[in-house]
């Protein structure tokens, strides 16, 4: 199987500043931010998209989400943060590796475009 974007990130292929790693994900800058603060926090080993995941994927999802707020504390964003997860083309996916959004440090608005 070809390397996803983040795990060739992962291995230094593609230059990029890793913010966070755990046991089961990292945590990337977004190289092209939609907010002063934006973060793709992804799992090491790759699953394409949140409607993709398996039962046996369940701690590692869980160990995601509590390293979210961590992340976004790590960033500054003392007065909130959004998440968002893209699946599939409606959406807007680009990145077949699925990844949580951090975004944060303005008003976001809602709805969301
Ligand atoms: P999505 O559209 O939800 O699949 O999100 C993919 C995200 O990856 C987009 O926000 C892109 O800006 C971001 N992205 C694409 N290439 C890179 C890269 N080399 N480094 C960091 N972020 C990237």
């Amino acid at each position: 199987m070809e390397k996803t974007l983040f795990q060739k990130i992962l291995d230094g292929e593609i230059p990029s500043e890793i913010i966070y790693r755990d046991d089961v994900c990292a945590a990337i800058k977004d190289i092209n931010p939609q907010a002063p603060v934006h973060a793709l926090l992804f799992p090491i080993k790759p699953i394409a998209r949140i409607d993709a995941a398996n039962p046996e994927d369940a701690e590692m999802l869980g160990k995601m989400l509590l390293a979210v707020p961590k992340i976004a504390k790590q960033c500054g964003l003392e007065k909130g943060f959004r998440t968002v997860i893209n699946n599939g083309p409606d959406a807007g996916e680009t990145v077949p590796h699925m990844h949580i959004h951090i975004l944060g440090g303005r008003q976001l608005h809602w709805p969301p475009g």
